[in-house]
């Protein structure tokens, strides 16, 4: 069956695929091993009605997307965004699915979402539609099952929402079923950091074999939430200079600095970058363009297009989200030649990884210390950053296909060795 119509359907879900399919082209998979392991396993919608503070039921709807469960659990974050389809969702899924089968968790690939601007609802509203959103999903979840987390528009106090909803379902505190919760009711230290941590890993690591030192390196951040602003924190306290910043109200240039701390402290008075005076402002598209070492695209997918690629004027693109390069815009920046792309899948790994000590933590209820979380991250993501290496060598292709074939080719193994159901 074509992947094209189904109802996936979306530039999103076509952008995976297609990133899919050259990496089955390397590796000279069979088409009908390609297209079972393409498609999603299995998804649920559900209709999510709210009552709001003025006492009006608003009708939300969700989704969760389960792609793979040949390896564990099926593992990734719940998004909370007026943009959310189901086509997206189920594109953030596969990546999942390479994701933590390429840094070697045992788990699948899932992913969750949620239509709605969060911007325009109160706490209390807020808390109602994460509770209901579990309590539609709890019968297709669990922790040996899949294994929620947060995402962009979702963070600690949503997870404890929907954590204590499970739990009241399952009769007892059940911790294993979501990651990325507050430390108090079972998270692991360093959880927060993770992402962001990750990305300015691999910048660090990256720079580092082009030998150039955190004083001639600058970075330019479109996305300033928990990923684009924790990776903003770890560069610069490596030396490195931040000299733009954005969210989807704008951006902020400053060629001097900008004031990390001072940056993160604006959006938690305001919620978002608007109106901050430690730079200059400018568009999104502008950013985007600024002559940089590094280009963080921290927030959504796509940002990187045919209308820009050829226009970036970093030496690194380090993707902290999750596909912000489309294939169009692969195509440009492999024909340069002059940019290193760290793919999202490697780049922005640190997250699940930590999710997945954070399970172990739970299933073990003895904890670790955040020296121990991020000791055994980082070793994680050299290995990682090692395997990616050697096949980029091996097949002469380009880091993101090496990502890609090694976390499909994994998948392909295990669910070969499974067997298909007679
Ligand atoms: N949402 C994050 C990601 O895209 C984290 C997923 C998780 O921790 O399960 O990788």
């Amino acid at each position: 069956m074509s992947l094209q119509n189904t109802i996936y359907q979306s530039s999103i879900f076509l952008q995976a695929c297609r990133q899919f399919d050259r990496a089955a082209d390397i590796l000279g998979l069979p088409t009908g091993v390609c297209e079972r392991t393409k498609q999603p396993r299995r998804c649920v919608v559900v209709s999510l009605p709210v009552r709001l503070d003025n006492g009006k039921v608003e009708t939300f709807e969700g989704y969760r997307v389960q792609h793979n469960l040949s390896t564990g659990p099926a593992k990734g974050g719940i998004r909370f965004h007026e943009h959310v389809t189901l086509g997206e969702v189920a594109a953030l899924a596969m990546w999942m699915s390479w994701k933590c089968s390429l840094v070697g968790l045992p788990y699948g690939g899932a992913k969750g979402g949620v239509i709605v601007n969060t911007h325009s609802l109160s706490k209390p509203e807020l808390e109602r539609l994460s509770r209901r959103y579990m309590q539609e999903i709890a019968p297709f979840i669990g922790p040996n099952v899949d294994i929620p987390a947060p995402d962009v528009g979702t963070d600690e106090q949503v997870m404890a929402w929907m954590v204590d909803t499970y739990s009241n379902h399952a009769g007892h505190y059940d911790p294993g079923v979501i990651t990325g919760k507050p430390m108090a009711i079972g998270g692991s230290l360093g959880r927060r950091e993770a992402t962001g941590e990750s990305v300015a890993w691999f910048v660090k690591a990256y720079l580092g074999d082009l030998r150039i030192k955190p004083g001639e390196t600058t970075v330019v951040i479109q996305g300033f939430g928990n990923v684009g602003s924790e990776a903003a924190l770890a560069l610069e306290a490596w030396g490195a200079k931040i000299i733009g910043i954005s969210d989807f109200t704008g951006g902020f240039h400053n060629p001097k600095g900008i004031n990390v701390r001072e940056a993160i402290s604006h959006v938690a008075k305001n919620r978002t970058l608007r109106g901050y005076m430690g730079g200059n402002p400018l568009t999104n598209n502008e950013l985007m363009e600024l002559p940089c070492m590094v280009l963080i695209p921290a927030a959504l997918e796509q940002v990187i297009n045919e209308n820009n690629a050829a226009n970036l004027k970093c030496r690194v693109l380090a993707e902290g989200a999750n596909g912000p390069t489309t294939n169009a815009a692969d195509k440009i920046i492999d024909a340069r030649g002059d940019i290193e792309v760290i793919p999202d899948v490697l780049c922005n790994s640190g997250g699940v990884i930590v999710s997945y000590f954070e399970w172990l933590q739970n299933l073990q209820s003895y904890y670790w210390s955040k020296e121990e979380v991020f000791e055994k991250l980082h070793k994680q993501l050299a290995k990682a950053k090692a395997s990616v290496e050697d096949k980029k060598c091996q097949y002469n292709c380009s880091r993101r296909e090496a990502a890609l074939l090694l976390g499909i080719s994994r998948v392909i193994e295990a669910k070969t060795k499974r067997g298909l159901f007679p």
